[in-house]
This record gives C-alpha cells, structure tokens and sequence, in this order.
C-alpha cells in the first residue's frame, strides 16, 4: 500500500514539473486566462468571416450542382454548423448591401444606403474598431472596390454608400492592416484617379506606414503588415492574369495577418455574386461563387490547421429570387429562373467551423453575428453596447 501511494505521488511530481508553466495546452484546454485586452470569456483568437454578396441558398446550391453535382459539397457547405439569418433593414423589408452590411459590422440596423451609421445620424463602433482596441490585427479583402458598401462598413462611417471618395477617407485613417481588392481611381488625384480633392491617399498610406502594391506579384512579396493592394482602378475583373484571385488574396492576408501575436480579423467579401444576380446571369453568378468558395477552402484550411480560428461564411442579402426549375441527375443541364433584378427578402445561411461555431446554429437576426463574434473573441465592450439595438427591442 505504502509503496504504491509513493510511485502515485513520484507520479504526480513528475507530472506537475513536466506541465509547462503558464500555458494551457492539451487536456488543459478549457481553462484559459484572457488574452490581453480581452475578456475571460474568449474562446476564439482570429476569426475569418467571408461574405458572399447576394448569396442565398439557391445561389449556392446551383454552384454545387454545377461544380460536384448534387453528392459533392464546397468547402462552405463541409462546415459542420449551419444557421439561417434574417436581413431585412431599418426601413425596408428588403434590405441593401449597406444596411445589411451596417448589421454585420455593428450589430444594429440602419436604412439603406447607409454605412455604419444609424438613422439618427450617430456612428455606432464597429466590430473591427473594437478588434483593433484589443490589440487584434484587421483586414479587408474583396473583388469589388475596397471603398464599396460591404467593406465599407467595418472600416467607414458615412451616410451615402455612394460616397466611395469620402469613404476612402474613413478607410485610410482606420488602422485595417489589410486592403486588397479593386477601386485605386478613388484613391488619387486626377487625372490618374478621380479624387477632385488633390489628394494622393496611397501616398498618404506609406506615409503612415504601410507597404502598396498593384499587381499579383508584389502582392506575393509582402512579407509585414500594413500592407494596401489595388489592383485595378475600378472592381476587379476576376479574369484578369494581373491581379490576384480572391483565394490569393485570401491566402496572402491570412499569411500575413497570422503573423501578428494578439490574432486578427479577416472579412473576405465575394463581392460580385450579387451583381451576377442583378444581371440574371446564371453562369458567371455560379463562376463568381465558385471563386469565391476556394477562397473559403483557404480559411477552412488555415482554422483546421490553427485550431483557435472561427470561420464564417455567410451573406448580407439574397438577390435575383433564383429558382433551380430542371436539370439532369447529375446536375448538368440544369435550368434556373431569376424572379426579380434586386434583392429578396429571402434568408441566408451561415456557415461555421471552430471554436464557437455552435453559436451559429438556429434562425437568428444578421445584427447577432458580430455580437455572437465579440462574445467569442473576448470583446465583451461590443457586445454590451450592441446587445439591444433599438430593432431588437421592437420585435
Ligand atoms: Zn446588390
């Protein structure tokens, strides 16, 4: 008896010296101190959030036919937990990219055409701004121009979507450390560009620090943050061999932003799904979401590997009311119908995977996402503030 209690206690000694002093590896998992500047309630350190614009159900169901038929799934569609997320707006039942953006960011509704920035006029902090007071690394990556409705929102405040000048403002002085995507012209003076006020904000940039670059190959050799890539002047062509891919993009951001020791924060937006659904076109709609989906395969495959990065795909609106009507078993010939131009008030998923990702199941209103995010990275200022948005109260 004796003998046995000693090698048990040996054990244990053994055991409490080999444990890594300070750390909260393995078994040890559940207990973890707080990040700096984060709340004990963290369980996630980065989170990837990709927004496919106009992406309803249908939208990605007639990619997945059209790419691995009806037994094959994307990558979106192998995340283990699936939501369905309300849109509608401040003021409309049918939400714009703005408002439903606004929700995404801020977790309170606004009327279309707006950017973070609520009826009343006031500015509501965005998840990114509380990102970046917790010390966590931010960026931005889209096909559309950086300064459009869907990144606008995280990075600018604005009344008028339309402003895409005075937004690059906001956007220049937002501290994101990442900026990939298209509209350089609204970023210099005329005539290179299409600002009237003289300035040359990639001038103003570097200045601050960051590194830019303009093409597919620089993009590649940018090794520290923070880093500005536009490639084109106005939205990129995603067919282009000059500019990056929006799964490149994705990588390089994820490469880059992984770097930094207090996490980070990506919105990759799949910008131009919805203006495939505005122009009723299936074909480049289903293109458009499968180059949208290997961006996803590249975030799917950084959190399996991190193991502390949530991910999250989801969209801001349903646009076209497209119908699948026929096709064959294998899902070619497949035929589809467009009921409207515009948005639908239809629901959208949510896909998730990591830490937190069963926050996400159920039906729930796009303003709980980012207040679902800032609980699970720690961020509990935002989710306070955001909790009970004067629409929440309402209902
Ligand atoms: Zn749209």
């Amino acid at each position: 008896m004796k003998r046995a209690t000693l090698i048990m206690i040996g054990a244990l000694l053994v055991f409490v010296q080999t444990a890594p002093a300070g750390t909260v590896e393995g078994d040890f998992g559940f207990y973890r101190p707080a990040p700096a500047g984060k709340d004990a309630t963290a369980v996630a350190d980065n989170v990837i959030l990709l927004i496919g614009d106009g992406m309803g159900l249908n939208q990605v169901a007639a990619a997945q036919f059209a790419a691995v038929g009806p037994e094959g799934r994307l990558s979106m569609q192998t995340l283990p937990v699936t939501g369905l997320v309300e849109t509608w707006s401040a003021d409309r039942l049918i939400t714009d990219s703005a408002a439903s953006g606004t929700a995404l960011a801020t977790g309170r509704k606004t009327n279309n055409g707006m950017i973070s920035t609520l009826p009343d006029s006031s500015e509501p902090p965005t998840i990114f701004e509380a990102a970046e007071r917790a010390g966590m690394a931010t960026g931005l990556v889209v096909t559309s121009t950086i300064t459009h409705a869907t990144p606008a929102v995280f990075a600018a405040h604005h009344p008028d979507r339309d402003e895409e000048r005075a937004i690059a403002l906001d956007i220049a002085v937002s501290g994101v450390d990442v900026l990939f995507g298209g509209g350089l012209g609204h970023w210099l003076p005329e005539p290179d560009g299409d600002r009237e006020d003289g300035r040359d904000l990639i001038v103003e940039l570097v200045e601050r620090g960051y590194t830019a670059v303009n093409d597919r190959d620089m993009m590649f050799s940018l090794t520290e943050l923070p880093v500005v890539g536009l490639f084109q002047d106005g939205p990129l062509t995603e067919s282009d061999p000059g500019e990056p891919s929006i799964a490149e993009m994705t990588r390089t951001a994820i490469d880059l932003l992984s770097a930094h020791e207090n996490g980070f924060f990506l919105m990759v937006e799949g910008s131009q799904i919805d203006w495939e659904g505005h122009g009723n076109d299936e074909d480049e709609l289903v293109r458009r979401l499968l180059l949208f989906d290997m961006a996803v395969a590249e975030a799917v495959a950084f959190a399996r590997a991190s193991g502390n990065t949530l991910v999250l795909v989801t969209a801001d609106h349903e646009t076209g009311g497209l119908t699948i009507t026929a096709g064959e078993r294998d899902g070619s010939a497949m035929e589809a119908d467009f009921s409207t131009g515009d948005h639908t008030a239809g629901l959208v998923p949510v896909y998730a995977g990591g830490p937190g990702a069963y926050e996400f199941s159920g039906v729930f209103d796009n303003t709980m996402i980012p207040v679902k995010i800032a609980r699970l990275l720690g961020l509990s200022e935002f989710g306070m503030k955001t909790a009970r948005s004067p629409a929440r109260e309402r209902r």
